[in-house]
């Protein structure tokens, strides 16, 4: 039986998106400001994160997807749906919800340039920088975290966990 060991609870996660979504709040004040989701992990830190970002904000989802049914990277980012937002001249923040060896988040980057983003920023839930394989630049991260596969608050194993409120360490 897989076993789930929380890594951190409810209250951590809303306690620093609360300081988080302030300073980008303040950053952002003078901007036109388009959030972009990366789906499917980062829905439920969207929702939440979004919410509480006082400025005026657009939102766009994109799929990308780049580890498939397993606990390891395929090292290859795919787009799995299309961005839904026109982002010409608009100052992008992607919401992601981890950044590990940074190869999707490098994908992303590059896609949302393409597209004509004036800038482009990136707002994590959980860094796991020790593990990062290029260099990616995170202008916002909420956690740290150190090794280990987890799930929950929007993070998937094989599509599943995803609507667990905290976020744990799983366990195979
Ligand atoms: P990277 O391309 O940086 O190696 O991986 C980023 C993507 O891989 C994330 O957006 C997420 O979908 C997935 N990922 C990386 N680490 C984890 C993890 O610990 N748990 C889950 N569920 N997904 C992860």
């Amino acid at each position: 039986m897989p076993e789930l060991i929380e890594v951190l609870s409810k209250e951590d996660i809303a306690r620093r998106i609360a300081d988080v979504a302030e300073t980008i709040s303040h950053d952002y004040r003078d901007s036109n400001l388009a959030l972009v989701c990366a789906l499917k992990g980062a829905f439920v830190f969207m929702a939440d994160l979004g919410r509480a970002i006082t400025v005026p904000a657009q939102i766009g989802f994109l799929g990308v997807s780049s580890y498939g049914k397993s606990t390891e990277s395929s090292g290859k980012a795919v787009v799995t749906k299309e961005l839904d937002l026109d982002v010409t001249d608009m100052d992008v923040l992607v919401v992601e919800d981890i950044v590990d060896t940074g190869l999707t988040l490098g994908f992303i980057m590059d896609y949302l340039t393409s597209k004509g983003a004036r800038s482009v920023k990136v707002c994590t839930l959980l860094d796991k920088k020790e593990r990062r394989a290029v260099e990616v630049q995170v202008d916002y991260a909420c956690h740290m975290i150190p090794d280990g596969f987890l799930v929950g608050y929007g993070l998937d194993y094989a599509e599943k966990y995803r609507n667990l409120p905290a976020i744990y360490h799983l366990k195979l």
